[in-house]
C-alpha cells in the first residue's frame, strides 16, 4: 500500500506520517496506519451522494471525499461512458457497509430527553 503526500503528490510509504519530499503532515495515511477501525472496501451507509462508492473509495483508501467526487464527475463528462460503466460496476461489485459496523465517533447519539 502506498499514500500520496497531498501538497506535493510525493509517493509515500502508506504508514507514513510525513511527506519525505516536503515535510507536509499526512494525516490520512496516518489515520488509516494507526486507526483500530479497518477500512474495508464498501459503501458507507453514512456520508453517500449516491450510491456511496466515491465515499467507500475514499475512506478505504485515506482519499479526500470531495477530490474523488470532482474527478468522477470531470471524468464522467469528458471521458463518457467509461466511468459510467466503472461506477455502475463498483456500485455491483462493492459490498454495501452493514448497520452496526459504523466507526467509533461516528455512532448516532440519542437525541436528549426533553
Ligand atoms: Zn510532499
Amino acid at each position: 500500500m502506498t499514500a500520496f503526500c497531498r501538497n506535493c503528490g510525493s509517493a509515500l510509504p502508506y504508514a507514513a506520517r510525513f511527506c519525505s519530499s516536503c515535510g507536509t503532515f499526512v494525516s490520512g495515511a496516518s489515520y488509516a496506519a494507526y486507526s483500530p477501525y479497518q477500512p474495508r472496501l464498501e459503501r458507507p451507509l453514512y456520508g453517500r451522494q449516491f450510491a456511496g462508492v466515491c465515499a467507500g473509495l475514499a475512506r478505504t483508501y485515506g482519499w479526500d471525499v470531495g477530490l474523488v467526487r470532482i474527478v468522477a464527475v470531470v471524468s464522467g463528462i469528458f471521458l463518457f461512458p467509461f466511468p459510467e460503466v466503472i461506477y455502475l460496476a463498483c456500485w455491483i461489485g462493492i459490498p454495501e457497509e452493514l448497520p452496526g459496523e459504523m466507526p467509533m465517533g461516528q455512532v448516532q447519539q440519542p437525541p436528549p430527553q426533553s
